[in-house]
């Protein structure tokens, strides 16, 4: 059994379950192997067992050698089987990902076979993501190379970008850029806001124009071998204005102030008031609307979340983005975002991108 399954078996008598059913595809990952993107894993204390079509059979049985694979038809009586030839009977679920659909097809598949009663399914969340919240060396190595892929592609780019180009346009150069500099694919839909569009924290990349002398927020993230990277730069094409250099320097500020000051044992909420000061003392805490960070690994936005009210202590090997910013209607945006890893001694950054 691998370390990541262990600690997970090993915590199931703790949770008052006699097996757990995960079926988010990031936990299914992180704790066989399998990338393939339909199947179930049904955990005990002495057995792992990975039920998948007969698309990804073969695939499972390679990369999940820890795992027992079963090649199911769709539906849930595999499931019912299994439960009655095991003779468990609380069955967690990850109720975070499960749909209330799927929740009552397995209800109703047990109750038609004559084992609701004897089995009963218990809500029981968080059970893989209290491990993925802490990366190991592999973990920190697949991160690093999405990193590197978005800030190749972010200092490749940004220098191309002219006066009449589409936020379209640069979103898809950069897209491909990190293509090129060795990412599978994009961890979520690239933003570039260009202008009074970047007063918008979310803004889709439209047909507008370029124009020279405004603010770029450019947000993106590569995703390589399962990992997301998340970056966020904030350009101008020529000169920019007094706004943006007094804007720029406040949220660069922030942002410093975070990272050489965030230690291990610091909430979220703490980490994220430090940058939150320094905004509001400068007059802008009402432009500042989201949270400072969130966690980065398998899933672009995971725990710990890094904002007022995340009580989430903040450890070694916790992996986080740092990203404050100050909107201004009518103007524009300024956010800058990297990517860092608490340590005994504070946050080493793991981003490069010139900033
Ligand atoms: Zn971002
Ligand atoms: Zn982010």
């Amino acid at each position: 059994m691998s370390d990541r399954l262990e600690r997970v078996a090993g915590q199931l008598a703790e949770r008052n379950l006699d097996a757990i059913l995960i079926s988010a595809p990031e936990n299914r990952r992180y704790l066989s192997g399998f990338t393939g993107s339909s199947g179930y894993l049904l955990i005990t204390p002495s057995r792992a067992m990975l039920f998948t079509d007969s698309r990804y059979s073969e695939q499972a049985a390679n990369q999940a050698p820890d795992f027992q694979v079963i090649q199911v038809r769709g539906g849930w009586g595999w499931l019912v089987e299994q439960l009655k030839e095991t003779g468990v009977q609380r069955v967690g679920f990850e109720s975070r990902h499960m749909t209330v659909a799927n929740y009552e097809k397995v209800f109703d598949a047990l109750k038609e076979d004559g084992n609701l009663g004897k089995v009963s399914l218990v809500s029981a969340s968080g059970i893989a993501e209290e491990h993925r919240v802490f990366k190991d060396s592999e973990e920190m190595a697949l991160l690093q190379k999405a990193i590197d892929a978005s800030d190749s592609a972010m200092e490749a780019v940004c220098p191309t970008i002219q006066e009449g180009m589409t936020e379209k346009e640069v979103a898809w150069r950069m897209e491909m850029a990190m293509r090129e500099f060795g990412a599978d694919g994009i961890s979520f839909e690239t933003i570039v806001a260009g202008g009074p569009n970047g007063a918008m924290a979310h803004h889709m990349p439209s047909d507008r124009p370029i124009q020279a002398g405004e603010p770029i927020v450019i947000d993106m993230g590569a995703i390589a071998d399962g990992y997301c990277s998340d970056i966020t730069r904030t350009v101008v094409v020529g000169e920019p204005d007094d706004t943006f250099n007094k804007i720029y320097d406040i949220v660069l500020g922030a942002q410093l102030t975070a990272i050489n000051t965030v230690k291990a044992g610091m909430s979220g909420e703490d980490c994220d008031g430090l940058s939150r000061t320094v905004i509001a003392e400068a007059g802008y805490g009402d432009n500042f609307g989201h949270s400072l960070g969130h966690g980065v690994g398998l899933e672009v936005h995971e725990s710990p979340r890094v904002g007022p009210n995340s009580l989430e202590t903040l450890e070694p090997n916790m992996v986080f983005t740092v990203e404050p910013g100050i909107y201004l209607t009518g103007w524009g945006g300024v956010r800058i975002e990297d990517i860092v890893v608490l340590g005994d001694d504070g946050a080493k950054v793991l981003s490069k991108a010139c900033k």
